[in-house]
């Protein structure tokens, strides 16, 4: 779909139009998908970055408290989410190769993998091999937004470090695929670029690593933009209907794609998207490094939660309202044991 259909729908003000458009979303959804929910809960490891984006609060120029999880940290905080019973991670850092190097992150998802059937990585852009390291030592999944697809807006909002690289980061889900993680999450910040133009190109992105790597399970996330304490940077707000509308229409558009709705939304709205098209929702989670355990819980958030409701509550109203929790519907095979006799 090009950008100009794409504008059509969201400019359309018809309450029949948004109506019709949930309902086959919704259709869509519980034909592919049933009622299940995945759950996974997100551990910022370090909040170290050596990028300059505008519109994030960890920016390398914003004067923060920089934490970094040791290795024993992090085991404690992992503990203490496994024991909420959730069986999926996301393991994020800011973009600092040097303070969060691979092998950092590499120890990390050993640790991970105690606790998790199910590891996912939200971190700096890398090669083949490195990522092919993260898969060995136990990742399965690797979120990147491209942020926006528009290469002027980009560049104009990327003033310094690895992410000013635009290509580099463009060609990472191939480099993800390539490397053998079996779920990859691509996604654009609404609110920073053209909004239309970056759907369309984010639609072909992923048709894109659709046709090239057919065995990868794909999401898609829509994160919208929020202005941040001391910074400078006032996104163009996108308000509820649109974003319930750019949902929607991806479901119509990719029926067995997941979706993912994080707790940057209100328990409103995601209780809204879960009977629409939401697949996948994260619980309890802490946007400060640590946090879940009482270590390193110093230092801004990237971004403020609007949903708090911890993981139990959460499960608790996907039981009441006829959803069914998916704790992991994956396990690694280790097949680095000799199956001869
Ligand atoms: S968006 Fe990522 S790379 Fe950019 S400043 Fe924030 S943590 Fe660093």
């Amino acid at each position: 779909m090009n950008s100009h259909a794409i504008a059509a729908i969201l400019n359309d003000p018809s309450r029949e139009q948004l109506e019709a458009l949930a309902q086959h979303a919704k259709d869509l959804t519980r034909q592919y998908f049933g009622r299940a929910i995945g759950l996974y809960t997100p551990l910022y490891i370090s909040n170290y970055c050596s990028s300059h984006c505008t519109y994030c609060g960890f920016h390398s120029h914003h004067k923060i408290k920089r934490v970094k999880l040791t290795l024993e940290e992090i085991d404690t905080e992992l503990a203490a989410i496994a024991a909420t019973g959730i069986q999926n991670v996301l393991l994020l850092t800011g973009e600092s190769p040097q303070a969060t190097p691979v092998r950092y992150i590499q120890d990390a998802v050993v640790i991970a993998k105690k606790y998790f059937q199910g590891i996912a990585l939200e971190v700096f852009p890398m090669s083949v091999d490195d990522y092919r390291a993260l898969y060995a030592a136990g990742a399965d999944g690797v979120t990147i937004y491209q942020e926006t697809y528009d290469r002027a807006r980009y560049k104009d909002v990327h003033l310094g470090g690895q992410k000013q690289d635009y290509d580099f980061r463009y060609d990472a889900p191939r480099r993800i695929a390539a490397a053998g993680m079996r779920h990859i999450s691509i996604g654009i910040l609404l609110g920073l670029g053209p909004l239309a133009e970056d759907l369309a190109s984010l639609y072909a992105h992923l048709r894109d690593m659709e046709q090239a790597f057919p065995g990868v399970e794909y999401s898609l996330s829509f994160p919208r933009l929020r202005a941040i304490k001391g910074a400078p940077f006032t996104p163009n707000l996108i308000d509820d209907i649109t974003l319930v509308k750019i949902m929607a229409l991806t479901r119509t558009l990719f029926p067995r794609v997941g979706i993912n709705l994080s707790t940057r939304e209100s328990a409103a709205l995601r209780n809204r998207m879960l009977e629409i098209c939401v697949t996948r929702v994260s619980a309890g989670s802490k946007t400060t490094v640590g946090g879940y355990a009482g270590t390193a819980t110093e230092g801004a958030p990237q971004f403020d939660i609007n949903d708090a409701r911890s993981t139990p509550e959460m499960i608790e109203y996907l039981k009441t309202h006829g959803f069914d929790p998916v704790f992991t519907d994956w396990r690694r095979i280790d097949n680095t044991q000799s199956t001869s006799s």
